[in-house]
């Protein structure tokens, strides 16, 4: 190995076997190899955005490959270039998931409670009370963090654990990637998930309506069950929610303990503001805590967005952190928030990682089923999530705007009588969001 770059390229090459080039592309060409350091590699996207993506959809499959060609567990931790020369050094260090995501960082309120109560059970007496555990709540309340945090205090206590952590969607990927290429990669997958001793599946909802993949995760899931191990699964919705789901998945998982997660109240917004400000080290007068509290109710990643903002206006222009200034931020966080301007290669990007059809089929001339729902479903997203013309919505398709006209009423019409249809829909808008 010459260089790190060169090892960059090799993960990228190995990386094709799983992703369609253009995704790669798209998400790599402008991201740079920083150092390899001990077991963690580290990489700088060019933006916010493309980190969190990075992150988010790529951990799993770039830490493998790194793992295949070094021979050694090594994690990833992303930076983010924009930002690099406004965060302090401590920041990018903390900007590591897992050491982010411990109980104690995380504030308790009665919102929370439960939650957080029945993950420290967890993670202090693994597989005993509540097997599974089940999370669940709205985006950007904590259920990621704790997730996490169960698993950090289970690395710690039980050093020798078999400890996977996945999300709902790159299991599904893994699998289908495993059956594309045969009978040898399907037994590598089934292995790999029933050896595990604890098992994290974050964001479960997107193995609804995906029948092999709920079909291998019952056998996994049972295999793991009755041998004792924990597993712990969060989801944006109760399991009786999820219309796609067999009953028998939603029987299983609430066999255990489900807990919810809700908003935090206001008491509870004032504590995590007042936590999250500490840490990064930023004194913020008490009337612009109340005034970000009582503005963002909703979401605490928006809360920690806000915070860091302010710190970055404060350290680059000096102007003084005042309840004038918080608005402004906090009108900005709330617009920028992922979702609320999707745009169509976004749509395009969640529909092809949900039915794992690459983007260039989808604009293809294909008339394949495969490819033709997904198109219908990416036009129909665009339509309503954009406010892309018919017309625009057409070119952005190589189409005409009467074809997408037509699957505009198709899925609109169906989706009425269609509850597994009307599923989808509602976890593709949450895919982009969460994009
Ligand atoms: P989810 O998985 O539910 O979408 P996350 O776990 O990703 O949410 O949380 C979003 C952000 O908010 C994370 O940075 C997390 O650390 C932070 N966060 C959420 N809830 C709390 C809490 N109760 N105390 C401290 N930080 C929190
Ligand atoms: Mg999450």
């Amino acid at each position: 190995m010459n260089s790190i770059n060169d090892l960059f390229q090799m993960v990228l090459t190995q990386l094709e076997g799983s992703f369609p080039k253009t995704t790669i592309n798209a998400w790599f060409s402008d991201a740079e190899a920083v150092r390899l350091d001990g077991n963690s590699f580290v990489l700088m996207a060019a933006n916010q955005f493309k980190k969190e993506v990075i992150e988010s959809r790529f951990t799993t499959a770039l830490e493998t490959a790194l793992t295949d060609l070094l021979g050694e567990q090594i994690t990833l931790t992303v930076l983010d270039g924009e930002h690099m020369q406004t965060e302090p050094a401590e920041d990018i260090q903390s900007s590591t998931p897992d050491g982010e995501y411990t109980f104690q960082n995380f504030i308790v309120g009665p919102s929370n409670k439960l939650a957080h109560a029945a993950a420290m059970a967890v993670a202090n007496n693994p597989a005993h009370d509540y097997n599974p555990l089940f999370i669940y709540g709205q985006s950007g309340l904590g259920k990621t963090h704790l997730l996490h945090a169960i698993g950090n205090v289970v690395h710690t206590s039980h050093p020798d654990y078999r400890i996977i952590y996945i999300k709902g969607e790159d299991f599904t990927n893994e699998l289908i990637t495993a059956i594309q290429e045969g009978q040898g990669q399907i037994h590598f997958f089934r292995n790999k998930y029933r050896q595990a001793d604890l098992l994290l599946i974050d964001d479960i909802q997107f193995i609804a309506g995906k029948e092999r993949t709920q079909e291998e995760f019952f056998h996994t899931f049972n295999a793991l069950y009755e041998a004792g191990r924990q597993i712990v699964l969060t989801s944006d919705r109760p399991p009786k929610e999820m219309n796609t789901l067999e009953d028998r998945m939603k029987t299983r998982f609430e066999w255990g303990l489900l807990a919810d997660i809700q908003p935090p109240d206001y008491e509870t917004r004032m504590a995590i503001i007042q936590a999250k400000a500490k840490k990064l080290g930023i004194d913020i007068p008490g009337e612009v805590m109340r005034c970000i509290a009582e503005n963002l109710q909703s979401n605490v990643r928006q809360l920690e967005g806000t915070i860091k903002k302010i710190k970055a206006i404060n350290q680059l222009s000096g102007e003084e952190v005042t309840i004038s200034m918080a608005h402004e931020v906090i009108e900005e966080v709330k617009s920028i928030q992922p979702g609320l301007h999707p745009t169509p290669p976004m749509i395009l990007q969640a529909v092809s990682n949900f039915y794992s059809v690459p983007v260039e089929h989808i604009l293809s001339d294909r008339r394949s089923k495969d490819t033709v729902q997904p198109r219908q479903m990416a036009m129909y997203l665009v339509r309503k999530l954009t406010n892309y013309s018919l017309p625009d919505t057409g070119k952005v398709f190589h189409r005409d705007h009467t074809t997408v006209m037509h699957a505009c009423d198709k899925i609109d019409r169906e989706r009425k009588n269609n509850a597994e249809l009307e599923d989808i829909i509602k976890t593709l808008i949450e895919n982009i969001q969460n994009l």
